[in-house]
């Protein structure tokens, strides 16, 4: 349980590490809450010749509201997003996921910046970046670039970020009116890890019964989170009630190929994303009609 011998950096500017990074790419690794990354050294499934720590870089955690979107800085713990009573009331599914994640310790350290960048097949923030059709912003050399959630991740701990990139800010669009979201998920009983997490975003429009636009993200269930497309299709337009999101909710596991290991077979993991489809829909149609559940 001791990592190898590694080089320990603290900039203290924004371009100061993104010197470093350049510097040193593939040999380098960054730190931001330690709660995937070191772990992940002491097990000696990583073994970075540097660290480079992103915590004396200042203005890296904050959630804020601009021109009609949400932006958050990556180093912004899961207790800050939990806790934002401006997440609460724009995107109540991410506050709710964030509060879902391990334990205290684990969530005032843990940062959404790492958590994502980790790409974790059971993390949960995953699910509701799916959900909202959030945007990353990535900095490196060669400047800026956004790129959508689809795009971001790749595959089973592997995103779009380069080796000398840094994930520099989660950005989502403000949630029309008459909408409800929510997330649900099945903990993996020691950790807390999603056995399967489902976020479910629900806009009705104005006569408040037909469903003008529906978004499912589902995480755990496969190598990579992902959009439950068929779901959204069945409802979108439609009248929406609880037999007609039954029914949708059965196209959840539609061509996905399911992780199994010793917490779920994959057969089960199917089963729960339908089954959590159908209740994240709920609570999000709820939600959407003005309740409180
Ligand atoms: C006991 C335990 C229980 C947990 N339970 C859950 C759970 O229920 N649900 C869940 O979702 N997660 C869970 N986690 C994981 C937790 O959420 C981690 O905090 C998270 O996955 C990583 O965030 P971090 O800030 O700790 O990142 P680190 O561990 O510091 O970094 C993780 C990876 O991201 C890279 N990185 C970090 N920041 C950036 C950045 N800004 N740009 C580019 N790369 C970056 C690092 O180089 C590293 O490769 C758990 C962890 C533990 C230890």
């Amino acid at each position: 349980m001791i990592p190898s011998a590694f080089e320990y950096l603290a900039p203290t500017t924004l371009q100061e590490a993104l010197s470093l990074l350049s510097t040193h790419k593939d040999e380098a690794k960054v730190l931001a809450g330690g709660h995937s990354l070191l772990p992940m050294m002491k097990l000696r499934l990583a073994a970075p010749a540097y660290l480079i720590d992103l915590g004396h870089v200042a203005n890296l955690a904050y959630v804020r509201e601009n021109e009609g979107r949400i932006q958050i800085g990556p180093l912004t713990t899961h207790y800050m997003v939990q806790s934002s009573d401006l997440l609460r009331q724009r995107l109540t599914a991410l506050p709710e996921a964030a509060a879902m994640i391990g334990d205290v310790q684990v969530r005032n350290r843990g940062t959404i910046g790492g958590s994502l960048a980790h790409a974790d097949p059971a993390g949960d923030l995953p699910a509701v970046m799916q959900m909202a059709e959030a945007q990353f912003k990535l900095i490196g050399p060669g400047g800026e670039r956004t790129i959508p959630t689809e795009h971001f991740f790749v595959d089973l701990l592997t995103t779009a970020l380069g080796p000398d990139e840094l994930l520099m800010e989660v950005d989502v669009p403000v949630l029309p009116a008459h909408t409800g979201t929510a997330y649900m998920k099945v903990f993996q009983k020691a950790s807390g890890f999603a056995i399967v997490g489902v976020a479910a975003q629900v806009t009705l429009g104005t006569n408040g019964r037909t469903c003008q636009t529906v978004r499912v993200g589902v995480t755990g269930v496969a190598a990579k989170s992902f959009r439950a497309r068929n779901v959204e299709q069945a409802l979108e337009g439609k009248a929406i009630d609880e037999a007609a999101i039954t029914a949708a909710a059965e196209h959840a596991s539609e061509g996905v190929e399911a992780l199994a290991d010793l917490h779920a077979s994959g057969d089960y993991r199917l089963a729960l994303a339908r089954v959590y489809t159908k209740r994240a829909l709920l609570r999000a149609l709820t939600r959407a009609q003005g309740g409180t559940s």
